[in-house]
């Protein structure tokens, strides 16, 4: 990951303390988004230290048996495409899949700035790995088709949980017009494809920004009526140029931004204390112990079940860890108190080490995920 311009980490901060006190937008940043920068870099697995990456173990060295990977699309037996004809300059991502008449998100995927359209379709197509299981990518960092030529294995947004298991409650589109400047619309007031219920995600190669997430009304905790007006933020995706498949686990951070609120974690370890007066930020940033027992007490000790389909997905791969880094993982995952919270501030507290929102590791953990399934809920109960 570049490391963040000045510029961008000062809107970052801003942005920081808007999402935190919920919507207190004194110093709004200029580009009108809640930027959302990607965690700086942190150390490899092995040794487990302070601020961890996970990295899996090199594979073995075996020929490579087949060129580029083509992901498999969904079966179109789950669900037939409607009837009902989506508006214009609106295709489905994955043919098959969507349906215009059952109560859906719609998840539109657009371009900005992209030399090659077919190409960015590609990309989009591979990026959110919507059959379910990661990304394969090689050493240098381009897809692959086989396992034994794979240097690590990428979750995008639905392959982590509760996407993965949700994507019934989705229709994924892309917009065949490229937007000039996406910026304006990321704090909403516009509705771009013209469908409801809209997240758009705008993938820009090489953005002089990191990725950007805007608000979205399910900020927790309260749990909006759907009938009284809501929406998600649009998400904003830098892609390098050099490394495009390398914003994977960004995207499903984004997202976790714009689509349940949640709020970074990784503030306080790698920017430092920033400041806010507001070190509350559920459901999984607590300003003091009463608070984090109020908020996830109730789930102290839980793992996230996304933990073990990481692991497992891996070990298959031939890309799992070592036992004791399995179990190091782990008790980053399980839900505590861990001192400093979400902002470097003693006796405040988080509920995970690490997490989506924290490394971008493919696990949400147990305090956000209950707050996604909540949000999700509005569409499956419906
Ligand atoms: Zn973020």
């Amino acid at each position: 990951m570049r490391a963040l311009p000045p510029r961008a980490a000062a809107i970052a901060i801003a942005a920081l303390l808007i999402a935190a006190c919920g919507g207190n937008d004194d110093d709004t940043p200029d580009m009108g988004s809640s930027p959302s920068p990607s965690p700086p870099p942190l150390a490899t697995v092995g040794q487990p230290t302070e601020t961890i990456r996970p990295e899996p173990e090199a594979p073995p060295a075996t020929p490579p048996d087949s060129g580029p990977r083509e992901r498999s699309e969904p079966a179109p037996t789950e669900v037939p495409d409607s009837s009902t004809e989506p508006p214009p300059g609106v295709v489905a991502l994955f043919p098959g899949h969507n349906d215009l008449d059952t109560d859906r998100i719609n998840l539109v995927v657009a371009a900005s700035g992209w030399g090659d359209f077919d190409r960015f379709v590609a990309f989009a197509k591979e990026i959110l790995t919507f059959d379910g299981e990661p990304l394969l990518l090689d050493e240098n960092g381009e897809p692959t088709a086989a396992a034994a030529t794979a240097s690590q294995a990428a979750f995008g947004l639905f392959a982590i949980e509760p996407w993965r298991s949700s994507r019934q409650l989705f229709n994924v589109w892309y917009l065949t017009e490229q937007a000039d400047d996406p910026t304006p619309t990321l704090n909403r007031g516009q509705n771009v494809s013209g469908l409801p219920n809209e997240l758009v995600v705008y993938l820009v190669p090489d953005f002089e920004f990191e990725s950007v997430a805007g608000q979205t009304s399910f900020f927790p905790p309260d749990l909006p009526d759907r009938d009284g007006g809501f929406f998600f933020g649009d998400v904003l995706i830098d892609v390098p140029t050099t490394a495009p498949f390398s914003v994977a686990s960004n995207l499903a951070h984004e997202v976790g931004h714009a689509m349940f609120g949640l709020s970074d974690e990784y503030v306080g370890d790698f920017l430092g204390f920033d400041g806010r007066s507001d070190l509350t930020s559920y459901p999984a940033c607590a300003e003091d112990r009463d608070e984090a027992e109020t908020f996830w007490g109730a789930i102290a000790g839980d793992v996230d079940p996304m933990f073990e389909i990481w692991m497992e997905t891996l070990r298959e791969l031939g890309l799992g860890f070592r036992p004791a880094d399995v179990e190091f993982f782990r008790s980053r995952v399980t839900v505590g108190y861990v001192d400093g919270g979400c902002y470097g501030v003693d006796g405040s507290y988080r509920a995970t080490q690490d997490s989506l929102m924290y490394g971008e590791i493919p696990v949400l953990g147990s305090a956000n995920r209950q707050w996604a399934e909540r949000v999700l809920a509005l569409w499956s109960s419906s």
